[in-house]
C-alpha cells in the first residue's frame, strides 16, 4: 500500500480560492479521515491526491514519486464514490471483474482474483446474481469488490456512507473499517461527520474554508483542539467558551473571569485582550462550594448523564454530569473545572494558547 503527502497544495477556481495551502502526510495503512463542514475543501482536497483535479499550486506524492501532474489512471488507486454506482444489469460477478476486463487481464485470472475478493467481503454465495435485486449492504459490498480487485495502492473515498440511515451507516462503518484492517490498505475518507471521523479515523484533517485547522489522532484533536473552530466542531456538545477580557503571561497557569481565579494549564504563550476559557461538558462539575457561579436554566436527561445548561456572567455553559446529580431549574449552582483539560483561546484569530499540556501534540508550527 503507500504513503501520501501533499505539499502546500492549493486549487482556485477562478477567483475563488477553494483549497489555501494544505500540507500532510498520510502513513501506509492509515485510516485518514478529511473532516469538515460543507464546502470546506475536502472534496477538492481528496480530487487533487487522487488526480481528477489538477492543482494550482503544490505536489502530491504516492510513495515519494511526485504525481501531481499524473491523471487519476496512473497513480493506481482506486476511488469509490457513492456505494451504489454499480452497473445494475449485470450480475455481481460482471461487476467485479469489469475494471480486470478493462486492463485486458485473461479469464481464468479474472475468476480466481474475483473468487479471492468475493471471499473477503463475504459475498462467495450472491456472485451470479444480478445486482439489480440485492440489498444496500450487498450493493455496497459489490462496490467496494470492484474497488478491492484492482489491487489499487490506496482507497479513497467521498461520504460513501451518506446517502444511507443511522442504523445501517453504524454497521457498514464498522464493515468498512474492518475490512481495511484486514486488507491494511490505505483509505483515505472524507466526510463532514465528526462522529463518524472520530469512530472511525487513525488520524484525522480538520478543514474549514479551505484551510487545515489541525491534523492529528482523534483523541488530541478531541482534548487539545487547535483553534477555536475545532473545538466547536469537534464535540456534541462542543466545547464551552466563557469570553472575557483579559491576559495572561507566559508561564502563568491562572486567570481572572471577573472576580474568581480559575487554574488552567501553565501557559507557554502570553496574550491579551479578548480570550476564551475552553471547557469541555464533561470537565465542569456542579460543587455548591466552587466560587465561580452560575444559574440552571435547562436541563436534558440522558440516561446515565444529563446535560444540564447553566447562564454565567460570562456566557451560557453545558456540564455532563451524573443524571443521579439533583438539579433544580432556576437554581444557582457552583462550577468547579478540571484545570487541566480547559484550553484557553485568543480570540482575535481563534487560536488556542499553548500549554505544557499541548505543546507536545501542536508542535512547532
Ligand atoms: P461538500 O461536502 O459540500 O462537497 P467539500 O468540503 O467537499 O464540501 P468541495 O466540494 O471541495 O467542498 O468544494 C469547496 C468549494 O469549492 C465549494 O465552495 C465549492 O462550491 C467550490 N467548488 C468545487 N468545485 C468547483 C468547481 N469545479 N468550480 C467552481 N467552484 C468549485
Amino acid at each position: 500500500m503507500a504513503q501520501i503527502r501533499i505539499e502546500n497544495l492549493r486549487k482556485d477556481f477562478g477567483a475563488f480560492t477553494a483549497v489555501r495551502s494544505s500540507s500532510f502526510t498520510i502513513e501506509d495503512g492509515e485510516f485518514f479521515m478529511l473532516l469538515g463542514p460543507s464546502g470546506c475543501g475536502k472534496t477538492t482536497t481528496l480530487r487533487m491526491m487522487a488526480g481528477l483535479e489538477l492543482p494550482t499550486a503544490g505536489q502530491v506524492y504516492i510513495d515519494g514519486e511526485e504525481v501531481g501532474q499524473k491523471p487519476a489512471s496512473k497513480r493506481n488507486i482506486a476511488f469509490v464514490f457513492q456505494m451504489f454506482a454499480l452497473y445494475p444489469h449485470m450480475t455481481v460477478r460482471g461487476n467485479i471483474s469489469y475494471p480486470l476486463k478493462s486492463q485486458g487481464m485473461g479469464k481464468a485470472q479474472i475468476r480466481q482474483k474475483v473468487g479471492e475478493v468475493a471471499e473477503i467481503l463475504g459475498i462467495t454465495a450472491i456472485l451470479d446474481r444480478p445486482v439489480g435485486g440485492l440489498s444496500g449492504g450487498d450493493r455496497q459490498r459489490v462496490a467496494l469488490g470492484r474497488a478491492i480487485v484492482r489491487d489499487p495502492k490506496a482507497f479513497f473515498m467521498d461520504e460513501p456512507l451518506g446517502a444511507l440511515d443511522a442504523e445501517f451507516r453504524e454497521h457498514m462503518a464498522g464493515e468498512l473499517r474492518a475490512l481495511h484492517d484486514r486488507m491494511e490498505a490505505t483509505t483515505v475518507y472524507v466526510t463532514h461527520d465528526q462522529l463518524e471521523a472520530m469512530q472511525m479515523g487513525d488520524k484525522i484533517v480538520v478543514m474549514n474554508h479551505g484551510v487545515v485547522e489541525q491534523f492529528g489522532v482523534p483523541q488530541d484533536i478531541y482534548d487539545w483542539p487547535a483553534t477555536r473552530f475545532v473545538a466547536e466542531f469537534i464535540g456534541s456538545p462542543p466545547m464551552n467558551f466563557l469570553d472575557f477580557e483579559g491576559m495572561i503571561g507566559a508561564g502563568q497557569d491562572t486567570v481572572r473571569l471577573g472576580d474568581t481565579t480559575l487554574q488552567v494549564p501553565r501557559s507557554i504563550d502570553g496574550a491579551n485582550g479578548r480570550l476564551s476559557f475552553g471547557v469541555r461538558p464533561e470537565h465542569v462539575r456542579l460543587d455548591d462550594a466552587a466560587p465561580y457561579r452560575g444559574r440552571v436554566v435547562a436541563t436534558e436527561y440522558l440516561g446515565t448523564t444529563q446535560i444540564v445548561t447553566l447562564d454565567t456572567a460570562h456566557g451560557a455553559l453545558k456540564a455532563r454530569v451524573a443524571s443521579n446529580v439533583p438539579v433544580r431549574v432556576g437554581a444557582a449552582a457552583g462550577l468547579a473545572f478540571d484545570a487541566q483539560r480547559v484550553t484557553l483561546f485568543e480570540n482575535a484569530h481563534g487560536h488556542a494558547l499553548r500549554s505544557e499540556a499541548n505543546r507536545g501534540v501542536l508542535g512547532d508550527g
